[in-house]
C-alpha cells in the first residue's frame, strides 16, 4: 500500500513529523503565521487522504467537492465549528479534535483573564509604562474582588470544570448551566445547577465555555446583558460568535455591565479600530486559550496520533461523534 498523503495547513516544526515520516507522505503549507489561501487549500486537498487542519480553515462542502480521496480531518482544536459535520457525515469523512490535552491550560488562561479583568491588570501595567503613576491613593485602579464572589459558568464541560476547580481555590460560590445537569461535576467542584436566566442574573462573573453551535450563536445578546448585574464581569473563552458584539459593546459603554475579558471574537483577527477596543473596561487576547508550548505540542501529537491510528491502528483516538 502506498503511504497515505496528509496535507498540513500550517507550517509545523519538522521534529513533530519525523516519527511519522515512514508511514505518511506529508505536504505542508510553508507559513507558520499566515493561513493557507483558500485556492491553495482546495488544490492541495484533491490529492490528500487526510488533512491536519487549523481552526482558521473552513472544512465544508466546497472543499469536499475537490477532495476525492479524503478520509479524515484531524483538527488542531477541541472546538470544531470550522468543520461542516453534516457534509463530513454525508461523505463518510472522519473528524477528530483535541479534547483533554488542552483543558487545564485553557482553564489557566480563563482564570488569568478573569483576574486580569477584575483587578484591571492591563490598565495598571499601562499606567506605569505611560508614566502616569504620581501618588498612591486609596482607590487608585481599584477593581473588583474575585475571592468569595459568585462565578457562573455557562458550559460546564471539561474546561468549565477545570475553571470551577480554580474558582474553588478562591472560595467562590460556583453556579453553572448546561443543557443537562452534571451531578458528578456538582459533587467534585461543589457547583450548583441553575437555569440560564438565574445564572446571568445572579453571578458576579459570567464565563462562557460553550461550543459554538446553531443553539449558542449570539447566546449573549442585548436582552441577556440587560439581565446581568451592573457590576457583572463577562468572560468569553469559547468562540466569538457566541456573543453579539454590538450588544456587548453597548452594554460595556453604557455601564449595563462592568467589564469584559475576551479571548475570542466574531471576526478574527479583530482590529484595533474596532469599537470594543476603544473601551478601557475590556481586556482582550488574541485567541490564546490553549497557547502554551507544552499544550500545543500535545495537540499536534494528538492530531498525528489520530491520523496514524486511523490508517494503521484500531481507529482514531478522539473522533468527533455526530
Ligand atoms: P465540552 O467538554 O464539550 O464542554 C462543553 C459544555 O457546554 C458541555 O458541558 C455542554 O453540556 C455545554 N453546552 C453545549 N451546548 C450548550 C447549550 N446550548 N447551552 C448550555 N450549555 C451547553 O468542551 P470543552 O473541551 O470544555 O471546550 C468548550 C469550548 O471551549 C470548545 O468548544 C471551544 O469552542 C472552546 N475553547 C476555546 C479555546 C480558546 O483558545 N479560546 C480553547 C479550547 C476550547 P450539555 O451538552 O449538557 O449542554
Amino acid at each position: 500500500m502506498s503511504k497515505p498523503k496528509i496535507y498540513i495547513t500550517r507550517k509545523l516544526p519538522e521534529k513533530y513529523l519525523k516519527p511519522y515520516e515512514y508511514d505518511f507522505e506529508f505536504k505542508m503549507w510553508q507559513e507558520a503565521n499566515i493561513p493557507v489561501p483558500r485556492e491553495t487549500l482546495l488544490q492541495a486537498v484533491s490529492e490528500a487522504d487526510g488533512i491536519l487542519s487549523m481552526l482558521s480553515e473552513k472544512i465544508d462542502e466546497q472543499l469536499i467537492e475537490q477532495a476525492n480521496r479524503l478520509k479524515i480531518v484531524s483538527n488542531l482544536a477541541v472546538g470544531y465549528d470550522n468543520v461542516d459535520l453534516l457534509a463530513m457525515q454525508k461523505n463518510n469523512i472522519v473528524v477528530t479534535n483535541t479534547p483533554d490535552v488542552l483543558t487545564e491550560t485553557t482553564a489557566d488562561l480563563t482564570f488569568a483573564l478573569l483576574l486580569a479583568t477584575a483587578r484591571r491588570l492591563i490598565e495598571a501595567s499601562e499606567f506605569i509604562k505611560k508614566d502616569k503613576w504620581e501618588h498612591w491613593s486609596p482607590f487608585l485602579l481599584a477593581g473588583a474582588d474575585v475571592n468569595h464572589q459568585t462565578i457562573g459558568i455557562v458550559g460546564m464541560g471539561r474546561i468549565g470544570q477545570a475553571v470551577a476547580r480554580r474558582a474553588k481555590g478562591f472560595n467562590m460560590n460556583i453556579l453553572y448551566h448546561n443543557r443537562s445537569r452534571d451531578q458528578q461535576a456538582e459533587k467534585e467542584v461543589g457547583a450548583t445547577y441553575t437555569s440560564f436566566n438565574e445564572l446571568i442574573g445572579t453571578a458576579d462573573f459570567i464565563v462562557s465555555l460553550v461550543p459554538l453551535t446553531q443553539e449558542t450563536k449570539h447566546l449573549f445578546d442585548e436582552k441577556v446583558f440587560s439581565k446581568m448585574k451592573s457590576s457583572a464581569i463577562f468572560i468569553n473563552v469559547s468562540r466569538g460568535q457566541v456573543v453579539d458584539e454590538t450588544a456587548l459593546y453597548e452594554a460595556l459603554k453604557n455601564n449595563v455591565i462592568q467589564a469584559a475579558g475576551l479571548d475570542v471574537f466574531q471576526h478574527e483577527p479583530i482590529r484595533s479600530d474596532h469599537p470594543l477596543m476603544q473601551l478601557s473596561n475590556v481586556v482582550c487576547l488574541p485567541h490564546i486559550g490553549s497557547a502554551s508550548v507544552q499544550t500545543r505540542e500535545k495537540m499536534i501529537e494528538l492530531c498525528l496520533q489520530n491520523l496514524h491510528s486511523y490508517f494503521y491502528g484500531s481507529g482514531p483516538l478522539t473522533e468527533v461523534r455526530f
